[in-house]
């Protein structure tokens, strides 16, 4: 078990740049999730880290030992892939037992441990089966317990869930988090799926264009986020996000006036309220006013979106709230739990 560092690691192809001189530490026992949208970078990150990719400056180290061009055999990290990788000729025994056949590791010792990795994801009744003849999930288990067969210093696992269809990836993300628990294995794990990410990590860094645009826990990121990209991906519905400027100590837009709780040096902002913050209200007394322009019955909450001036605002409502399409109605927003974002640099405001 080891802690990863990049040192200042970047990745061109040619004139563009995939990843932008980025750093990360992640600590030993540590399980960090790489979160972002498509094309930001992070399977690029990742297959560094792995050593299938060599950057074109910087530095990575596993456990203090600068790994940068080391082949990925010598690395002592085991990957598991979206699409699993497994051998196709090969019996789920036989592809648990691959890490270890390659290490020379053979006879009763062998068998031990693949019995024992093929138990931890309750497949010890199908050793004998080959790929095709399993479900994506099963598939996926025998990914994992091929990846747990031996101890590495860490695992490196993109998008290992998302080929599975919805209620079996919420089973096996809780056996995933429920085994790092138990194992405490360092693990980077790359994702675009928020749910995964908020769910699985001790940490999540989030990426946009090559750059890691925040590496906070679930909470601060969500509670906290650092600029407008991060308000605006994570969270579903997403943060609302109203451009309003500072006037007599009010964030104002057309149909908003709400008491500003921080002085700005600068006058073109963002503020951002989260749906779940949004309650709805009375129009002739509210600091904020619109018309309903749609209601979405969920299942355990009504999602009344609300047309402010320029800008639509969601909110979360009672599952039983019921109005009617075009009426005016009011909003309050929690002051607690306002965000204000400059609208030029896209940073936080404090
Ligand atoms: P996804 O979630 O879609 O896998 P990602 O965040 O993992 O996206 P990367 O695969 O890291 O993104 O790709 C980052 C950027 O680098 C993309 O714009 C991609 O097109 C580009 N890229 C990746 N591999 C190469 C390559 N071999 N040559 C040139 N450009 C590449």
């Amino acid at each position: 078990m080891a802690e990863i560092r990049l040192e200042q690691i970047e990745k061109r192809w040619g004139g563009f740049s995939a990843v932008q001189r980025q750093s990360l530490h992640v600590a030993d026992h540590e399980f960090l999730v790489l979160l972002g949208p498509s094309g930001c970078g992070k399977t690029t990150t990742m297959r560094m880290v792995a050593g299938l990719e060599e950057p074109t400056s910087g530095d990575i180290y596993i456990g203090g030992r600068n790994v940068t061009y080391e082949l990925p055999k010598d690395r002592d990290v085991a990957m598991v892939f979206q699409n699993y990788g497994l051998y196709p000729h090969m019996t789920v025994g036989e592809n648990i037992a691959y890490p270890l056949k390659v290490r020379g590791i053979a006879g009763s010792e062998r068998e031990k441990r693949v019995g024992a990795a093929a138990a931890k994801v309750e497949l010890g009744s199908l050793l004998h089966r080959r790929p095709r003849e399993l479900s994506g999930g099963q598939r996926q288990r025998v990914a994992l317990a091929r990846a747990l067969v031996r101890t590495p210093a860490a695992f490196l696992m993109d998008e290992p869930l998302s080929n599975l269809d919805a209620k079996l990836r919420v089973t096996m993300r809780a056996e995933l988090k429920h085994l790092q628990h138990e194992l405490g294995i360092t693990t980077i794990y790359v994702t675009h799926d928020q749910i995964e990410a908020m769910t699985l990590a001790h940490r999540v860094a989030v990426m946009d264009g090559g750059v890691i645009q925040q590496i906070a826990t679930p909470a601060e990121i969500y509670d906290r986020p650092a600029n407008l990209f991060v308000a605006g991906f994570i969270g579903s519905p997403p943060m609302n996000l109203i451009p309003v400027r500072c006037t007599d100590g009010k964030l104002v837009a057309e149909g908003v006036r709400v008491p500003a709780a921080i002085q700005s040096a600068t006058d073109d902002l963002v503020l951002g309220v989260r749906p779940e913050d949004v309650r709805l209200a009375d129009a002739a007394s509210s600091n904020v006013q619109g018309r309903v322009f749609t209601c979405e019955l969920t299942g355990d909450s009504v999602l009344v979106t609300v047309q402010v001036g320029a800008s639509r605002v969601i909110a979360k409502a009672d599952r039983s709230f019921r109005i009617a399409d075009g009426e005016p109605v009011g909003l309050h927003f929690d002051a607690s739990r306002l965000h204000l974002f400059d609208a030029k640099t896209k940073r936080r405001l404090d």
